[in-house]
């Protein structure tokens, strides 16, 4: 059987691209995944009690854009759930991102006005950095060193192996620092979990007769000719490496179920000080289960080394100068085209992704088609 196109990766990006191929454009797509199953990393499953479990860490939905909103609702309700976030401090469970409540736990104070929190922010924060470089000066220039230290600084280190001073400001800035009482882990308008979970929402956004699903079916083995692929896995292993490996971090999950009905009091708890762990997630608060017992994951940061999952970009001065040569090589190609978080090489939450993938698709395939296809048209005529 002859395909219009082969996508490497059915996680988001590879069945974002394939629903859209096929049913915008009427061409046919193998998609292929390595894993034995579609949805990657944001793949979950109910374990052997029927908790639903996200399979590589938790994966919390949210947006500003209606347009991605709407666009998922074609293929899953929703439990609509505000994210929220304790992490352990001093013995103590506080909010996280930092607010005015998380201040007056950790340090017995009374600020009761968002300009108290921002006064006490001015007294801490190394006010010399106006531009900040790197993932500490992000924290410190808003909220000094105690905070940092107790917060951020341990955490980065396990999460990345890479002293904050080492990596990109981008990485921290992701986490806001509140005056108010907010306690939300994210702001944004749309937030939740897909009812049935994502890979329930993803079989339904690939259940089209122009997608063929091949599983457990690496792109490096497969001798076929395509004229046309986009590649949604690691850019530099498209590469063979051939400028040297990118940085990348993986994770370790210890899943657990528990025979009562919850264990923590919100759904993810951080641990920036203690354990070898960064993470506890207790998957009902999230997804709204009821259930008897309760499961849980804790989330070990580890090395990436062959036979691991890439979870993430390591992003630094140096990761970015080597992955702008790759992206050279890559766009030299003219059949083949890169789409996704690891084909980019950026720390895109799933929303990103879509974005992302909806403009790859307009800007690479939907215009050319249109071009090509009033090319057709006029000969007709
Ligand atoms: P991937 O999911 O990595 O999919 C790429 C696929 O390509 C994989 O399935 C892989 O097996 C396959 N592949 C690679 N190489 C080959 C090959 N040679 N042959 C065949 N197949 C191949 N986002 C949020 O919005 N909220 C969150 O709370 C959130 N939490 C996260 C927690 C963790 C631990 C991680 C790692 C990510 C989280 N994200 C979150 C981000 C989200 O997972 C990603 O944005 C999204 O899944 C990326 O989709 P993708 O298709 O680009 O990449
Ligand atoms: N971070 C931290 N302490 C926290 C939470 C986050 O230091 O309690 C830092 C850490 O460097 C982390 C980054 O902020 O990698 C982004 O956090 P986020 O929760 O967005 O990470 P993700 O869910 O993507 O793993």
């Amino acid at each position: 059987m002859q395909y219009n196109f082969l996508i490497v990766g059915a996680g988001l990006s590879g069945c974002v691209l394939a629903e859209r191929i096929a049913t915008q454009l009427n061409k046919t797509v193998l998609l292929i995944d390595k894993r034995d199953h579609i949805g990657g990393n944001c793949y979950d499953k109910p374990d052997a009690a029927g908790i639903l479990v996200h399979q590589y860490g938790p994966h919390w939905f949210h947006t500003n854009d209606k347009d991605i909103f709407s666009y998922l609702s074609a293929f899953t309700d929703w439990h609509l759930h505000e994210h929220k976030v304790k992490t352990s401090v001093e013995n103590m469970l506080l909010p996280i991102p930092i607010n005015m409540d998380t201040i007056n736990q950790l340090y017995n104070m009374k600020l009761q006005t968002p300009e108290q929190v921002q006064q006490f922010y001015d007294s801490v924060r190394v006010k010399e950095i106006v531009h900040p470089q790197n993932a500490e000066e992000m924290i410190i220039s808003q909220v000094g060193y105690d905070l940092y230290n107790k917060f951020y600084k341990n955490y980065t280190i396990k999460q990345w192996d890479v002293h904050p001073k080492r990596l990109n400001a981008s990485i921290t800035a992701r986490i806001p620092v509140r005056t108010n009482q907010d306690d939300r882990y994210f702001t944004d308008t749309y937030q939740g979990i897909p009812k049935n979970g994502y890979t329930e929402m993803f079989r339904k956004m690939i259940n089209h007769k122009n997608i063929t699903v091949a599983l457990q079916t690496d792109f490096n083995t497969l001798s076929a000719n395509f004229n046309q692929v986009i590649y949604t896995g690691p850019i530099d292993s498209f590469f063979q490496h051939q400028f040297g490996a990118l940085p990348y971090r993986s994770l370790h999950f210890e899943h657990k179920t528990i025979n009562q009905e919850f264990y923590q009091e919100c759904q993810q708890i951080n641990y920036p000080n203690d354990f070898a762990y960064t993470r506890i997630v207790e998957w009902k608060h999230a997804t709204g289960q009821q259930h008897p017992q309760t499961s849980i994951t804790m989330e070990y940061p580890c090395k990436w080394e062959q036979g691991k999952e890439p979870f993430y970009a390591v992003q630094t001065k140096e990761s970015g100068l080597l992955y702008n040569k790759y992206r050279k090589e890559a766009d030299k190609l003219t059949s083949v085209k890169f789409c996704g978080r690891l084909a980019d090489f950026k720390y895109y939450n799933m929303d990103q992704v879509i974005a992302r993938a909806f403009t790859f698709f307009k800007k690479e395939l939907y215009s050319p088609y249109i071009r090509k296809n009033s090319v057709i048209f006029q000969h007709f005529l």
